[in-house]
């Protein structure tokens, strides 16, 4: 728990398990999947808990199974499957994305703050994204590295 990015900030009882940290991440949905089903999502999957641990359980690779395994059981919020399922469909299609972070990058610039920061942008309500960038990674390194 103490190397984790995410628990480190939280606190160990933050997520209303009995058992705390990324341990209690893949325990407390086996004893109770639609109460913990948000635990292994509160994860970067950054595999420092799996470096640490002293006899090798490879924490982060349960949690992503986890994921899975939730998501099979549908009990992912209805907005996060519809997330989800945009997402995928965007992340196979190369020039779709580029054109999306293209809009996206201008629309922050353009958009006035009531359309950023409401009630559907619950990150919003106590963070302020940066600037937009004016490229994107993909453009900035072909720029430096012209690929
Ligand atoms: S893989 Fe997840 S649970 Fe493990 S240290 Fe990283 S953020 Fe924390």
């Amino acid at each position: 728990m103490n190397t984790c990015p995410v628990y480190r900030r939280s606190g160990g009882h933050s997520y209303n398990a009995v058992v705390p940290g990324p341990i209690g991440s893949i325990l407390e949905p086996a004893r109770d999947p639609a109460k913990h089903a948000s635990l292994p999502h509160a994860c970067t999957l950054c595999g420092s808990c799996s470096d640490v641990c002293p006899v090798k359980i490879n924490i982060h690779e349960q949690l992503l199974i986890w994921r899975r395994e939730l998501a099979q059981q549908k009990l992912l919020p209805f907005t996060k499957r519809v997330a989800m399922t945009l997402t995928s469909a965007l992340f196979q299609r190369p020039r779709l994305y580029a054109l999306a972070g293209r809009m996206g990058r201008m629309a922050l610039r353009v958009l006035p703050r009531f359309m950023v920061y409401n009630r559907f942008n619950p990150w919003g309500r106590q963070r302020e994204l940066p600037p937009a960038p004016p490229q994107s990674f993909r453009e900035l390194y072909q720029i430096r590295h012209g690929r």
